[in-house]
């Protein structure tokens, strides 16, 4: 493969893919110290209820303070951690860092974290979810993990002990992106999902021009929306799209709309601000 040809054999030809490569290693270096260096920070961006804006909780999102780099996305680290196994560790400090977050809100809120194949590959998950919800005190209904599909479509029936597991401790299952997998239909009836996550391409289209795909689109959520469980449309950038979602009965939406993803200290500003918070409202 490209990967084991080494980057001697690409240098003369490919210089553009040599520097990717070279990037990708130097990156790759760069992640195994960075969770002792606290490089990693979570970002958390509410989800609302559809009907009345209030907060219900927050999802972590992962991002990395590369001391050359800046800020990176997990778009460009996380595919790479799930390759080279660190998303492991990662993932643990993930789980326990936003669940420790999580025991300073009001016992009300949520935290959701999304979980990749290859912690359920490692088979310590489990314990792992248990050793946070201890140590941070926090109770297990509150807690949501999001899948997407591929989870599933590796090793499956180790992966649905697992979420059987989770499940059984009380911790909600949601599955993200939906619409965007290979085998959402059959899927759906295998595993009693607590919540379905519209992918935002779909909450996009809801309000665009292209008339296929905003049918397309709707037939998605109320096909979400069909199923009783919490449905979520996430992306969420206009009023527009917020009201489609409403109508058509979703539970939650989630979006800039109502808040870009912030630091920990912004979580408690807006909570400050606003403990029976509403967001847009009206
Ligand atoms: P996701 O779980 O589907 O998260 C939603 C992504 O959409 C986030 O990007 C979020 O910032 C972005 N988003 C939220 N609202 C809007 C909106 O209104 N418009 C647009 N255009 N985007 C919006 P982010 O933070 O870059 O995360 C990307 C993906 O990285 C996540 O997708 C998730 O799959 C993965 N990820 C993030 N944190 C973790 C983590 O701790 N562990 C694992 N395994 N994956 C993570
Ligand atoms: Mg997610
Ligand atoms: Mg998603
Ligand atoms: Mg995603």
């Amino acid at each position: 493969s490209a990967k084991g040809d080494g980057r001697g054999a690409f240098r003369f030809f490919e210089p553009e893919l040599d520097e990717l490569m070279h990037a990708r290693r130097n990156l790759e270096r760069d992640m195994r110290d960075a969770i002792a260096r606290g490089e990693f920070e979570l970002h958390y961006q509410p989800f609302v209820d559809a009907a009345t804006g209030e907060i219900r909780g927050f999802e972590s999102l992962l991002r990395w303070h590369h001391p050359q780099r800046g800020l990176v996305m997990p778009g460009e680290f996380i595919p790479l951690a799930e390759e080279n196994g660190l998303i492991v560790p990662l993932g643990e400090w993930v789980l326990r860092t936003a669940c420790a977050e999580a025991a300073k809100w009001p016992a009300d809120l949520r935290i959701a974290i999304n979980l990749s194949p290859a912690q359920f590959r490692s088979k310590e998950l489990v314990r792992v979810v248990v050793g946070a919800l201890a140590n941070s005190g926090v109770a297990p209904h509150r807690l949501e993990l999001e899948v997407t599909e591929t989870v599933i479509m590796h090793d499956s029936e180790a992966v649905f002990t697992a979420l059987g597991q989770l499940r059984g401790l009380g911790v909600r299952i949601a599955l993200d992106d939906f619409g965007t997998g290979y085998s959402s239909l059959s899927f759906l009836q295998r595993f009693p999902f607590d919540k379905i996550k519209i992918d935002r391409s779909f909450v996009n289209e809801l309000s665009g021009t292209r008339e296929e795909a905003q049918h397309l689109a709707r037939a998605v959520v109320r096909f979400a929306v069909s199923l009783g469980k919490t449905t979520t449309g996430e992306g969420v950038e206009t009023k527009e799209q917020r009201d489609i979602l409403r109508e058509e009965g979703c539970v939650e939406t989630q979006g800039y709309y109502f808040s870009r993803p912030m630091p920990a200290s912004g979580v408690a500003k807006m909570l400050r601000r606003a403990a029976r918070a509403a967001i847009r409202a009206a």
